[in-house]
Formats: C-alpha cells, structure tokens, sequence
C-alpha cells in the first residue's frame, strides 16, 4: 500500500484563516502535516507559490504566513501540484507541467538551515530548495596568496578538462584588470548592491580582501554543478573557511610559492597592481601563508615552484579523488520527458508519477519512479540526488 500524497483540487478561490487572516489564492492549495504543524501551500496572485502554517498543538492556533527563504518555484497558471513529506523536516512538491526542467522543489520546514534561520531570524522560516536529478562532484576550493599561481593552475585545468570542470565566478566590488570581462571572470559589483545582496542571504562566503569586497554567489557555484560540472572556486583563506563552516562539502587545497621571495617577484611580473596595492597583497600574504599552511586547515598543500609539476599534482589530487571518492556523477545523464502528471502514490523513498497514455505507442513509458533515497545538500542551494526514471511494464 502506497501513501497518501496530498494533492490539490479545484478548490474554492478565497480563503479565510481565523481572525481575519484572509490570503487570496487561485484555488490551488495543498495542506500537509509535518511533526506537529499544518503547512498550507498554494498558488498566490502572482503565480509563485505561498506558504502558510499553524501549530495543531493549539486547537485556536493562528495561521501564520513564515518568512520564505530561496527562490520560490513558478507553477503554470491554473496548474496542480501534489506534495509529500520526505524525511521528516521537508515536504517534496511536485508541480505538474513542468516536470522535465523544475518541477520538483523542497519546501524545507526543519533542516538545519531552517532551524539555524529560525534562530538568527527569531520568526517561523521554511526555505525552498530546488531538485535536481543526480549528483555533481565536490566542488573544489582553490586558496593562496596573490600571484601565487591561482589562476595560471584553474586556467590549464578548465582548458584540458572543458567539460569536467566549470568555474565559479565570484563577485568583487575591485575594478576590472585590462584582459577582465564582466561575467567570465569576475561579476563587478557595486558595494552597496553586494552588500543588499549579501544581507538577502545570496552569498555562500564573502570577505573583505585587499581593501575590497569579493564573495561567492550561490548561484555561481549552483549553475556550474546544474550544467553537470564540477565547480571551481578561487577565493581567499577567510572565504575558504567559511566554506567549510557552511553545508557545502569541498576539497579544500592551499597553492603556496617556494619562497617569499618569489611569490613578490610573480607578482611584481605580473604587472597588474599598482606599487601601493602590491605592497598591500605581499603584506597580506603573510598572514594568508601561516593561516594556510597550519594544520587542518586545508585537505592539501601545493607548492607551486615548477608550474607543470605544480599542475601536474593538482590534476593527480582532483582527478584521481573523483574516481576514489566515486562522487562525480553528470547531472544531465537521464532526464526523461513525459506530460502532465495524472497520479502520485509514494512507497517508502520512491514517488511513482502515473501520466497519461501518450499516442506514441508505448504506454510503458507513462508510468515514472522518482527516488528520494539519496539526497544530498538543500537549502540554501539545490537538492540534488533526485533520481527519475521510466518504469517499464512487461
Ligand atoms: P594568482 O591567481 O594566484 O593571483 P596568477 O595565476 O595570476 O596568480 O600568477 C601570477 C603570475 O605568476 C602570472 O604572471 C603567472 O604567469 C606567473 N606564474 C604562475 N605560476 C608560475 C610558476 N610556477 N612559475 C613562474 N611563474 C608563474
Ligand atoms: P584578485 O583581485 O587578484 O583577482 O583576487 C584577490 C584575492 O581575492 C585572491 O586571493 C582570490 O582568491 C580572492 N577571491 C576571489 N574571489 C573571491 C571570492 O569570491 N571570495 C573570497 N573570499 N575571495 C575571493
């Protein structure tokens, strides 16, 4: 026996919840239970979905709208959607009509991002995460003083392995170099619109470097592992370390120079800074060395002397952990496209999506087995590790 999936009907267009909590809807709403709270989902004015919620410990408790983190999912005008719990802190919407490209999102009431939310927000919070099938590489954290040789090795790495690899491209608040294009290697940035943007949580890490803002969009790392690569990030040691406080699971390597005293000459080569900011980056580099090379900070410690024995064993570390860790896994292998979904019953971890006959010919293929047994991340990035597939009917 399968169970129950919510599921809305054509319900009626207006709503009213105690004490004239009143919330216009379209008549798409879904109710389901998590622990001891009822969550409303439905379709708002403005074609994104709403969420609302009350304790069931309270027989009078009010219905209160929860402050929403993440991008809320878009449903097709006057299309359905079904939800079901997963777990026992997020609820798996299905919205119908859109299922190939997003439809499948995580309204997430209790992980640990939204409990820790909770805390810093002192409100209700739930927070969407979207689903996407598969699973992508760790991403890798690239850290080390200016001019240490950061680029030069990310650069030879995305050149040889252009569809293994994609960079994660950060936004500062610095002037563009001569050779720099907006949006390729670094998103410039206004500090007050970055700073907007940091306070609406849109950041992963960001830190104040050299006298300028530079942080790690979320986005950014999520769109590379979307278009099934493994993300690259060159950012600085405070920004490393906040990677690792947060959920995002990385290989963290320190690029070091063989002496001080090369890294100011590669620098000075370079030719891309003024005096004075050259003298700021060496005076930093410092700091950034003792806090890179001391232990447990980083999972590897490279020193880039000769660049293609540099190169050579940061292709050996990030090449050989994928097959050891078995972790890289395309994120467009199978993503089959069926119609409108007509029914949903869930069996332990696997949600089976009934579709109607197509007139292709081969019915066998209406029916889909969508697996939830191995997700990994969630909010405040994507849920990944859905698994969809045809059911075949012999
Ligand atoms: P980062 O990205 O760490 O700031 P870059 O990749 O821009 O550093 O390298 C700084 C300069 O050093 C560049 O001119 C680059 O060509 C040069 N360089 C990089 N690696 C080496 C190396 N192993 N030996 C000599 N020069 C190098
Ligand atoms: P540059 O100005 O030379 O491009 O970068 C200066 C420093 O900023 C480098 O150490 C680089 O790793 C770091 N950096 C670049 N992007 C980011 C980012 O998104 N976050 C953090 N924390 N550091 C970054």
């Amino acid at each position: 026996m399968g169970e129950a999936i919510a599921f809305v009907g054509d319900d009626d267009l207006r709503k009213s919840y105690g004490d004239g909590f009143d919330l216009v809807c379209r008549g798409k709403e879904t109710s389901i239970i998590v622990g001891n709270i009822e969550y409303v989902i439905g379709e708002g004015q403005d074609s994104t979905l709403f969420v609302r919620c009350k304790s069931l410990d309270d027989s009078m408790g009010k219905w209160v709208c929860p402050t929403v983190l993440g991008t809320k999912p878009s449903s097709t005008v006057g299309s359905d959607h079904w939800a079901t719990v997963v777990g026992s802190d997020r609820i798996l919407v299905i919205l119908n009509g859109s299922l190939e490209v997003d439809g499948f999102w995580f309204l997430e009431v209790d992980t640990p991002f939204v409990k820790q939310q909770k805390q810093i927000l002192g409100s209700d919070v739930v927070a969407w995460s979207k689903g996407v099938q598969g699973y992508a590489g760790k991403p890798i954290v690239i850290s080390g003083p200016s001019g240490v040789g950061k680029g030069t090795l990310i650069t030879k790495l995305m050149k040889e392995f252009p569809s293994m690899f994609g960079f994660s491209v950060s936004h500062t608040t610095r002037a563009p170099r001569e050779m720099e294009i907006n949006g390729i290697h670094y998103h410039f940035t206004e500090r007050s619109v970055m700073e907007r943007d940091i306070k609406d949580g849109k950041f992963l890490e960001f830190a104040s470097v050299h006298g300028n803002l530079y942080g790690t969009s979320i986005e950014a790392v999520e769109m590379v592992a979307d278009a099934g690569k493994r993300c690259i990030l060159d950012i600085d040691v405070q920004g490393a370390r906040a990677v690792r406080a947060s959920s995002l699971d990385a290989i963290f390597i320190f690029v070091c120079p063989k002496s001080y005293e090369d890294l100011e000459k590669r620098l000075r080569s370079r030719g891309t800074e003024t005096e004075e900011q050259v003298q700021k980056r060496l005076r930093n580099a410092k700091g950034e060395l003792e806090l890179g090379k001391s232990p447990g900070f980083f999972d590897h410690i490279l020193v880039n002397d000769d660049l293609e024995t540099c190169y050579k064993t940061l292709k050996n570390l990030v090449c050989l952990n994928e097959s050891a860790d078995n972790t890289y896994q395309s994120a467009s292998r199978m993503k089959p496209a069926f119609p409108l979904v007509h029914s949903v019953s869930k069996v332990g971890s696997k949600i089976y999506l009934d579709s109607p006959a197509l007139d292709i010919g081969n019915a066998s293929h209406n029916s889909f087995v969508l697996d939830v047994g191995s997700l990994i991340g969630g909010a405040p990035g994507r849920t990944r590790g859905l698994d969809l597939y045809p059911v075949h009917q012999n």
